[in-house]
């Protein structure tokens, strides 16, 4: 026996068929079809009776999809792997199958948008309490924290801020609480970061960022690293009973995301299966024209400051390295004097483009505080250190170059 470890990109490419294919083809095909028939009364009864797995309705599993979740189960250390239509619906199973009504969340003040009306809007409504603390003081955690806490949430790099949580030390402090952690980390996926040697015991992402290679299509993923002990849950002690440790991913699949609807479709998960593969030639190539362009803009005189985890001197540097590996994802910001220097910088770009998202190919650029911040009041933007001088960058896969020359014409 070699106990060579196979790299990222060997693991996803040669990740072997949950079945072999009728046909020896190389690429997973796109099974397209909604039921699969079975070939007797005593094999369609076991397999509803859960007593064998076979796919029966592409609802609930789907060969394609199972294949998507193979490969994320072979370039990660997760447990158990669950695909669904897009981010949101990864984030929204998980919480409402971890959480009981009467149960709370202490979450990160800085989230996703989407992610943030999920939790202040939605899970109230629920009978699901949120409390928003600033994650990387822990002593606020602990102060929100109490015997009806299940989980802690956050981004393992938030959005535009770019703070970076002691994954270490909040793991220690959910472990002491008996409290799950689940972490979004969409900007900073699996080839940058294993999430289980943190202590994270559930990850979730929007797969329609860096993995469908470069936002060619919605989805979403959950990973169980099997790290807690479900039993002690109100909203999970049936299901560990029958799962152990498996009792989360199975009350996603077998009731929540089954009853919500939130399917990934085959045509989605060839798209994922294609983008994992060759995703982190992409983050390598956007973290090094991150680097760069921290390097022009550290020159230039029009720039008043930046911030990108990735180079020495930034506040997040030190974690960026030591759980990051030093690639902290392709989001960076830039401060330029005033608004109106910022609207006419925008308006002068001719390469990058003027649209929100993250991890596009292509580089995309936002002024957040006039755009995605626009329904926030003066106050709130301010607690969120959401600054009208500030542009947001998401570096794309050009020459980078072509991404300095724009700017240089632009300022
Ligand atoms: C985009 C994004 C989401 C939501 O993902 P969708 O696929 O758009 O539903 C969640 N979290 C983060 C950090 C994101 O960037």
């Amino acid at each position: 026996m070699n106990n060579h470890k196979k790299g990222f990109i060997t693991r996803s490419l040669h990740a072997r068929f949950p079945k072999g294919d009728a046909y020896n083809a190389l690429h997973m095909p796109v099974y397209d079809g909604v039921a699969y028939e079975f070939d007797s009364a005593e094999d369609i009864a076991e397999t509803f009776a859960g007593k064998k797995f076979a796919h029966a309705y592409s609802r609930t599993s789907n060969p394609t999809v199972e294949y998507f979740e193979q490969k994320m189960k072979a370039v990660t250390d997760a447990d158990a792997v669950v695909a669904l239509a897009s981010g949101m619906a990864a984030i929204s199973n998980v919480l409402l199958s971890l959480v009981e009504s009467g149960g709370n969340i202490v979450a990160s003040n800085q989230l996703f948008g989407h992610s943030y009306a999920l939790l202040k809007q939605t899970l109230p409504a629920l009978g699901i309490e949120v409390r928003f603390v600033n994650m990387t003081n822990l002593e606020a955690v602990q102060q929100a924290t109490d015997d009806k806490t299940r989980a802690y949430f956050f981004e393992t790099i938030t959005n535009p801020q770019l703070e970076i949580v002691d994954l270490k030390q909040l793991s220690e402090l959910a472990k002491a609480n008996n409290v799950v952690v689940v972490c979004d980390s969409t900007i900073t996926p699996p080839y940058v970061f294993n999430s289980k040697s943190f202590g994270v015991d559930v990850e979730v992402m929007s797969t329609t960022k860096f993995i469908s290679g470069g936002a060619a299509a919605f989805g979403g993923v959950v990973l169980d690293n099997g790290t807690f002990d479900y039993s002690s849950l109100p909203a999970l002690k049936q299901w560990s009973g029958k799962f152990g440790k498996d009792a989360l991913v199975a009350r996603i699949r077998k009731e929540i995301f089954r009853h919500l609807g939130g399917t990934m479709t085959a045509h989605t998960a060839h798209f994922m299966n294609l983008g994992l593969d060759i995703m982190p030639l992409r983050v390598d190539r956007c973290v090094d024209n991150c680097k760069q362009l921290a390097a022009f803009f550290e020159a230039h005189h029009g720039i008043v400051s930046y911030n990108y985890p990735g180079v020495a001197g930034n506040r997040g540097y030190d974690l960026a390295q030591t759980q990051f590996g030093g690639k902290p994802g392709a989001v960076m910001t830039f401060d330029l004097e005033s608004k109106e220097a910022c609207f006419q910088l925008y308006n002068r770009l001719k390469v990058m483009r003027r649209a929100t998202n993250l991890n596009d190919n292509k580089t995309l650029i936002i002024h957040p505080e006039s755009t995605i911040y626009a329904e926030f009041s003066d106050e709130e933007k301010k607690a969120m250190d959401i600054r009208p001088t500030m542009m947001r960058l998401s570096v794309g896969i050009e020459e980078v170059q072509d991404l300095i020359a724009d700017f240089t014409q632009a300022l």
